[in-house]
């Protein structure tokens, strides 16, 4: 572990030194991948590569096939089982708030584990940890990452920055965009992003299944305490009814916060297959700041972002939905302290 008390104006001085001295890599991101880990992923393989050296993205053989969104994606070097020489490999773990129960066993043998990654409570894991809160994404850490290496990005690369850029900002809308978040947009379309491509990539071309989906989230949704915890659940037989994969719950519980009044919004799924198969991913999002969700999701093995977490679960649908009337509540409506 590293002291894990430097600023990171020192640790990126840090991670650049280990980029430029050390010759052989190993990218990993958290499970279940989103935009911004495999974005992430593949723009710093692309910028390693840029630079000579020897370097392999791990994605475990449980998250492949990615997402339908995601298949454009070039996974030039992909492995899914730990290289022979990794003792001799510098690890690097983009995006994970903590090491991740995929990829850890194999990959914590590494020469060097670099974190970097823009969880406000991660849990610092690495030999070096190059944590930036501020970021709006880990893309746009890996975007300050490659200007500190002085290379210029690959239209490949642009592009894949772009999507951790604007899936981790909800297209530029969550409180996370800054003026630093479009001066990135403005570099990376200059450098070949094509936005209406990436745009229809990632957010239509959905197949019919995503809808019938969703479709059920809304029939099941139901409002407690007010309508401050709007909640929606879907059980193992609503995917296979409709035919849906794990991955087309995203987005979702986006549509649960836009009702008015909500202050936090949560996606419950029954997860069917692997080993927490019978268990529920919980998604929570936050209206404003009057509910730190992520202090809720650690609660329970999770964590997260203010406003985005989550956590997987064995509680049953009614006690689970307990706990997070209560927890939201001790968070709106503290008691008062006795007398
Ligand atoms: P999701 O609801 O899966 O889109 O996740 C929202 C945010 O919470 C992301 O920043 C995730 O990295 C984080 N998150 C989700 N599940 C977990 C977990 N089990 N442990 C730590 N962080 C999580
Ligand atoms: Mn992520
Ligand atoms: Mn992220």
């Amino acid at each position: 572990m590293s002291t894990g008390d430097e600023s990171p104006e020192v640790t990126r001085e840090r991670v650049l030194e280990r980029i430029r001295e050390d010759s052989r890599f190993v990218l990993a991101a958290h499970e279940a991948p989103d935009g911004d880990a495999l974005g992430s992923l593949v723009a710093m393989q692309g910028l390693l590569r840029a630079l000579g050296k020897d370097s392999h993205m791990f994605i475990a053989a449980a998250d492949l096939p990615l997402p339908y969104e995601y298949r454009f994606f070039e996974l030039d070097g992909l492995i899914s089982e730990p290289p022979p020489d990794i003792a001799q490999r510098t690890v690097m773990f983009l995006d994970c708030g903590n090491i991740d129960r995929n990829s850890a066993s194999v990959l914590q043998h590494g020469r060097h584990l670099l974190n970097i990654d823009h969880h406000h409570d991660n849990t610092r894991f690495g030999t070096l940890d190059h944590v930036v809160p501020q970021a709006s994404c880990t893309a746009e850490i890996v975007w300050d990452l490659m200007h500190g290496l002085g290379v210029a990005p690959t239209p490949q690369m642009a592009q894949a920055l772009y999507v951790g850029l604007i899936t981790d900002t909800g297209r530029f809308m969550y409180e996370n965009t800054g003026p630093r978040a479009h001066e990135m947009a403005g570099e990376l379309i200059a450098a070949g992003v094509d936005v209406q491509d990436i745009y229809r990539r990632l957010y239509e071309e959905m197949p019919e299944a995503k809808l019938a989906l969703l479709a059920r989230a809304l029939t099941a949704m139901r409002r407690y305490d007010s309508g401050e915890l709007t909640l929606a659940a879907l059980s193992a037989q609503d995917f296979a009814e409709t035919g849906a994969q794990d991955s087309y719950s995203e987005g979702i519980v986006d549509h649960l916060r836009a009702l008015a009044g909500t202050k936090v919004a949560v996606l419950v799924r029954e997860l069917s297959t692997g080993p927490r198969a019978g268990q529920r991913k919980v998604s929570l999002r936050a209206t404003d700041d009057d509910v730190d969700v992520s202090r809720i999701a650690r609660e329970q093995g999770g964590g997260g972002h203010r406003r985005a977490a989550g956590f997987t679960t064995a509680l049953e649908l009614d006690e689970l939905t307990e706990f997070l009337r209560r927890a939201i509540a001790a968070q709106l409506h503290p008691e008062p302290a006795p007398a």
